[in-house]
């Protein structure tokens, strides 16, 4: 998609400290980290976000959640981090392409904000 921020980054039109990439999948460091550990997984494909998936969708939203286990197993931080969906305006989803947040290194309360 041509004016997607996310898109963007995934072609490498604007920059970011890439943390790991394959044919399906790209995470970057976020900009404005809110923990320790703090990236961003995208689908590859532009995807605005969970409240417009398909079951066609089932596995490329599973396979961001074992890559962000995998880069959580590398970071050290299985003793505690959080993969996280914001889903629509109203939970602070400012990016409209789907994007797992891995928060992690520090301690996390409970329930979220
Ligand atoms: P949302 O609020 O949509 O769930 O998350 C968007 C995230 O993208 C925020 O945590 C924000 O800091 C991050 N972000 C916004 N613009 C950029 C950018 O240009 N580069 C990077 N690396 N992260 C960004
Ligand atoms: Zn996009």
């Amino acid at each position: 998609m041509t004016d997607c921020l996310f898109c963007k980054i995934v072609e490498g039109k604007i920059p970011s400290k890439k943390v790991y990439e394959d044919d399906k999948v790209f995470a970057f460091e976020d900009v404005n980290p809110q923990a320790p550990t703090h990236i961003l997984l995208v689908p590859k494909r532009h995807f605005e976000g969970l409240n417009k998936a398909v079951p066609e969708d089932a596995e490329i939203l599973g396979y961001l959640q074992l890559v962000a286990a995998k880069i959580g197993r590398e970071r050290g931080i299985e003793d505690g981090y959080r993969t996280v969906l914001n889903v629509g305006p109203r939970s602070g989803q400012s990016v409209f392409h789907l994007h797992l947040h891995l928060i992690g290194g520090r301690d996390m309360t409970w329930p979220p904000g």
